[in-house]
C-alpha cells in the first residue's frame, strides 16, 4: 500500500509548497488497523461531494482513493511546463440552471464569468455551433433576418421521420440531411466509432438548433468558471479533517487492506463486478496537449471539426476559458479512440440493457453505493454529477436522522420501562 505522504504528488503550482490548507490531503499512512466509516473510490466530482458532505455534514471519517496521482477527477486542472493553467482532460466549461448546485460549489470557488462559444470549421469556413441564423446566413449566404425567416428556411431544409429515435433522426427531422452532413455526421462518427443512426437521440440532441442569433454554446442561467481552477475548488472541499485521501492507489490495492462500514464507487461499475456480465462499452479520448509561442491561436475557445478526414474532433484553447494574460498559449487536440481511459459512456439501447443488468447486481449488495458518470453509467455534465451526489447524501442524511429517533424511541422506552 502507498503512503500519500508528498505535495509533489499534485503537479500543480495550485498545489506547491506547504501550505495549511493541503495538510489532510497528504498526511494519511493508512495501515490495517485504519478505520473509516466510508471508503470512497474516485476523487472527481461524485466522490469529493460526498466525501464533503458526509465529513462536514455528518461527521463521518471517510478516506478517499484515486488511482490518478490528482484529485479533481476529469475537470483536474494544473499549470503546465510553461505556466498556462490547463485541463488535462479536455475543456470544461461549468454551467447549470440550479441555483442550490451553484449555491453548494460556491462554498469552495469563487467564480470567473464566462459564455462558452464554439465554432465548426465546415466547407473551410469558421462557422457558429450550435447552428443559428448567423451560421445559416454565412453558410447558404443569405440574408435572414428575423427567427421567423430563419425557422421557415430551416422547415424548408428539414424531412419528415416517423418515430424520432436516433441521433440522425432527431437531427434530420430539424435541419435536413445538408446540415446534418456537414455539422454532425462526421463529428459523430468521430466522437464515438459510431453512425448517428446507432445512437440515442439524446447525444445529438445536446447541441440544439437556433432560429435566432444566440450564439453561445449553452443557454444555462449560470455560466461561469472557478475563479482559480477546479483542482483549487477541490482542495477546498476534500480540505477536511475527516477525510484523508490516497492518490496513485487502486481500489482494488487496498480494498482488503482498509476498514469501512460502507462504499461508494464511482469508477466504471462493470469493472466493480470483474465484467461479470460483459463490458461496457466506454468511448475513450487521447489528449494532445500543445504550447505554441504565441498568445493567441483561436478565436473561441473550443473549434469543432465535423470532417471525417481529419483525425481530432476540436481544438481547445484554455486561456479563453480561464482569462489568464501569458505571451504563450496551451491548446489541446481531442483523439477519440477506443481504448484508454473510459471517458463517456455509450448511449445506446443495447448499452442501456447490458447497464440495467449491471445495476440489478449493484442493488443487491447492500454496503455498496454506485455513483458519478462512471458508476451509473450516465452520459452526465458536472452539474449532474454534484445534484446526483448531493441526493445521496440527502438520502444517507435523512437514514441517519430516522436511525437517531429510532433510538431515541427505543430509549425513550426503555426509560419508561425503568
Ligand atoms: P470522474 O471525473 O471520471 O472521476 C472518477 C474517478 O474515479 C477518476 O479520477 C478515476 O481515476 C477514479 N477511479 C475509477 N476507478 C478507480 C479505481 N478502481 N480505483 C481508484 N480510483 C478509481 N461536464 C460539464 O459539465 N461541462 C463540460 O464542459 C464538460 N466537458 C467534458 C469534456 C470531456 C473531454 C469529458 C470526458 C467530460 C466532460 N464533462 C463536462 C463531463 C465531466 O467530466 C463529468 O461529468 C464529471 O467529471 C464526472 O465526475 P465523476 O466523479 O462522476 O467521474
Ligand atoms: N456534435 C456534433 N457536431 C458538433 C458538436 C457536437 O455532431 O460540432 C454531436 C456529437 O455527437 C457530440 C454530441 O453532439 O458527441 C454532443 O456534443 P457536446 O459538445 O455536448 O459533447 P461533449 O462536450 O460531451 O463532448
Amino acid at each position: 500500500m502507498r503512503d500519500i505522504t508528498a505535495l509533489d504528488d499534485i503537479s500543480s503550482p495550485l498545489s506547491g509548497g506547504s501550505s495549511t490548507r493541503m495538510r489532510n490531503l497528504f498526511e494519511l499512512k493508512p495501515n490495517r488497523t485504519a478505520s473509516f466509516d466510508y471508503l470512497i473510490v474516485g476523487a472527481g466530482f461524485a466522490g469529493s461531494v460526498i466525501a464533503e458532505r458526509l465529513a462536514a455534514g455528518l461527521n463521518k471519517r471517510v478516506l478517499v482513493v484515486d488511482r490518478r496521482p490528482h484529485i479533481g477527477g476529469n475537470a483536474y486542472d494544473f499549470y503546465d511546463d510553461a505556466g498556462v493553467l490547463i485541463h488535462r482532460y479536455g475543456p470544461h466549461i461549468f454551467h447549470t440552471n440550479s441555483q442550490r448546485i451553484v449555491d453548494y460549489l460556491s462554498r469552495f470557488t469563487q467564480w470567473r464569468p464566462y459564455e462558452h462559444r464554439v465554432l465548426a470549421m465546415v466547407d473551410s469556413q469558421i462557422l457558429p455551433i450550435p447552428i443559428n441564423r448567423t451560421t445559416l446566413n454565412k453558410l447558404y449566404d443569405l440574408h435572414l433576418a428575423s427567427d421567423t425567416e430563419a425557422a421557415a428556411f430551416l422547415a424548408s431544409k428539414a424531412e419528415p421521420v416517423g418515430d424520432i429515435k436516433t441521433s440522425e433522426d432527431v437531427v434530420i427531422s430539424q435541419i435536413g440531411r445538408e446540415l446534418y452532413e456537414k455539422f454532425f455526421r462526421g463529428y459523430t462518427r468521430k466522437q464515438w466509432g459510431l453512425d448517428p443512426s446507432q445512437l440515442d437521440k439524446m447525444v445529438t440532441s445536446r447541441v440544439p438548433t437556433r432560429i435566432n442569433t444566440d450564439d453561445r454554446y449553452f443557454t444555462d442561467t449560470f455560466q461561469k468558471m472557478p475563479k482559480h481552477g477546479y483542482t483549487r475548488m477541490f482542495e477546498a472541499m476534500l480540505n477536511h479533517p475527516n477525510i484523508q485521501i490516497m492518490l496513485n492507489t487502486d481500489y482494488r490495492e487496498i480494498r482488503s487492506e482498509v476498514a469501512y462500514h460502507h462504499l461508494i464507487y464511482c469508477g466504471p461499475v462493470d469493472e466493480f463486478f470483474d465484467y461479470r456480465f460483459g463490458e461496457l462499452p466506454y468511448r475513450c479520448l487521447k489528449f494532445e496537449h500543445r504550447t505554441l509561442d504565441q498568445e493567441q491561436f483561436q478565436r473561441v475557445a473550443v473549434v469543432n471539426y465535423p470532417n471525417e478526414e481529419i483525425p481530432y474532433t476540436r481544438i481547445s484553447e484554455y486561456k479563453h476559458l480561464t482569462g489568464q494574460v501569458h505571451a504563450k498559449t496551451s491548446i489541446t487536440y481531442e483523439f477519440p479512440s477506443d481504448d484508454g481511459d473510459p471517458y463517456y459512456p455509450v448511449p445506446r439501447p443495447e448499452n442501456y440493457e447490458l447497464y440495467k443488468r449491471y445495476q440489478k447486481l449493484a442493488d443487491t449488495v447492500s454496503n455498496v453505493t454506485f455513483l458519478g458518470r462512471l458508476g451509473t453509467y450516465k452520459y452526465y455534465n458536472m452539474d449532474q454529477v454534484v445534484g446526483q451526489a448531493l441526493a445521496l447524501y440527502k438520502r444517507i442524511e435523512a437514514k441517519a436522522g430516522a436511525e437517531v429517533m429510532a433510538g431515541d424511541t427505543t430509549e425513550q422506552r426503555s426509560n419508561t420501562a425503568q
